[in-house]
């Protein structure tokens, strides 16, 4: 039992570990995207890759936030949907 214990503990700090490894990652790719906008190498569109609607506010999709600048660009319910799937796909 206590064995048991001491190997769930490792697993938490190894998923936070995890997270936090990953976190900088998505703001790095964030701010890449938002310097890219403001020099210009970058357009924001007002369309939905996915779904094609026009919305107010496009959200940048990273499929990989080692490639910062290659995103989709999504309207929130297709950003959301594209997340909620990547999580209950098993990674490669
Ligand atoms: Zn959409």
């Amino acid at each position: 039992m206590k064995r048991y214990k001491a190997k769930a503990a490792n697993k938490i700090q190894a998923a936070q570990r995890a997270r936090r490894r990953l976190d900088p990652m998505k703001d790095r790719a964030r701010d890449a995207v938002r310097r890219a906008i403001k020099k210009g190498a970058l357009t924001r569109p007002t369309t939905c890759e996915r779904c094609g609607e026009e919305k107010k506010w496009i959200e940048a999709s990273h499929d990989d936030y080692r490639l910062p600048l290659v995103i989709e660009w999504l309207c929130a319910p297709c950003h959301r949907k594209k997340d909620k799937a990547a999580l209950q796909e098993p990674t490669p």
